[in-house]
């Protein structure tokens, strides 16, 4: 191809801006970043001195004036500027050179206010996009996983992420029912380190509980059942100390948290029509987002809601997936974006 008209060609992308993690997918190849939405900030002069997963090393690790902030922490844009200045960041790391202005598709949280919907498409105009779009995160991941988001069926996706639990029930190329609770994998670290505080007068680090949580946690008990090492620091002599901790207190002290994820699910599907509840019976419901990886969530969804659950193969690339095949087949699935017509 002749380089004078490849620099017309624009370098479109889907992003997954999401609390705990972002993803960019370029149309024709797939995905090119994957990194904490993390930003290390010198508090003197506001600058941003790291982001990604070099802003990631630095938390609970930096001296009083460098802060690591996690600009959408709680599932919503806690933090507009920094937020802008990390999507800019990261928009510019996968389009390094001088392109034509791309088309920018952002997955947002299904409970976001108009309001927000258009910052997030200012700051991709601001970040250099031709056109944005956005698009919920839920219809995202269902696509994202391949179910039948057009055919008039309930298919149910569950997404746990880092501040938030997304429930929906999809059909028609529409979400019928949904339900965003501000549950997600953060809270469920602080429960580890508030209840290894209280047990066990250890303080922990918030990385560390993530740690803990991904290597031994679980949501179910299971017979061969490891235990771990932690180490953190003594809150009476004020020293460094490790303990043993077994798979089945990681279990308890996330335990209320959990009880949060299924009461999200189970108050979806009791807001479900007939028709598609029966769907749903005999289809099984999706999880995915980095909380599916929790063990023995899928056992325990099934349990307590008497439905098939499936895990998806890759619960943390379902929704970059998913947007990014809408803009590969942008003719087809470009009634699930919304945009708002002009831009700046
Ligand atoms: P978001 O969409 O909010 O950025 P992700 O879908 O990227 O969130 O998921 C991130 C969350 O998944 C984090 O809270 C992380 O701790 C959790 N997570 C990742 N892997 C595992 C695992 N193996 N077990 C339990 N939780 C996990
Ligand atoms: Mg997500």
């Amino acid at each position: 191809m002749a380089t004078g008209l490849m620099s017309l060609a624009s370098r479109d992308m889907a992003i997954d801006l999401g609390t705990a993690n972002t993803l960019v997918y370029v149309r024709g190849q797939g995905i090119v970043l994957n990194e904490p939405s993390v930003v290390a900030i010198n508090t003197r002069d506001n600058r941003a001195l790291a982001v990604g997963l070099e802003a990631k090393r630095m938390i609970g690790r930096t001296p009083s004036h460098i802060q690591a902030i996690r600009p959408l922490r709680d599932g919503v844009i806690a933090d507009f500027d920094i937020t802008e200045k990390m999507l800019r960041y990261f928009i510019k790391k996968v389009q390094p050179r001088r392109w034509a202005r791309p088309r920018i598709i952002i997955c947002v949280p299904s409970g976001i206010t108009g309001v927000e919907r258009r910052a997030v498409e200012e700051a991709a105009y601001h970040a250099g996009a031709r056109r944005a779009y956005t698009i919920e995160e839920p219809m995202a991941a269902a696509i994202g996983v391949d179910l039948p988001i057009h055919e008039p069926t309930g298919s149910v996706i569950v997404d746990i992420g880092g501040g938030t639990t997304e429930v929906a029930v999809i059909s028609m190329g529409g979400i019928v029912v949904s339900r965003s609770a501000r549950v997600g994998g953060d809270e469920l670290d602080e429960a580890i380190v508030n209840w290894v505080k209280k047990e066990y007068n250890l303080l922990l680090g918030d990385r560390t509980a993530e740690q803990l949580k991904m290597a031994i946690g679980s949501a179910w008990p299971f017979s061969d059942e490891p235990n771990a090492e932690i180490r953190g620091r003594d809150l009476v002599t004020g020293l460094p100390k490790t303990v043993v901790i077994t798979a089945a207190e990681v279990r308890e002290s996330i335990e209320e948290s959990v009880v949060g994820v299924v009461d999200a699910v189970k108050f979806c599907l009791d807001k479900t029509p007939p028709e598609l509840a029966a769907d749903v019976m005999e289809r099984g419901i999706v999880l995915t987002g980095g909380g599916a990886l929790l063990r023995g969530l899928d056992v325990r969804i099934a349990n307590e809601t008497g439905t098939p659950v499936i895990t998806a193969d890759r619960p943390l690339h379902s929704v970059v997936i998913g947007s990014g095949r809408c803009l590969e087949e942008f003719d087809m699935l470009q009634e699930v974006l919304t945009t708002t017509a002009g831009g700046i």
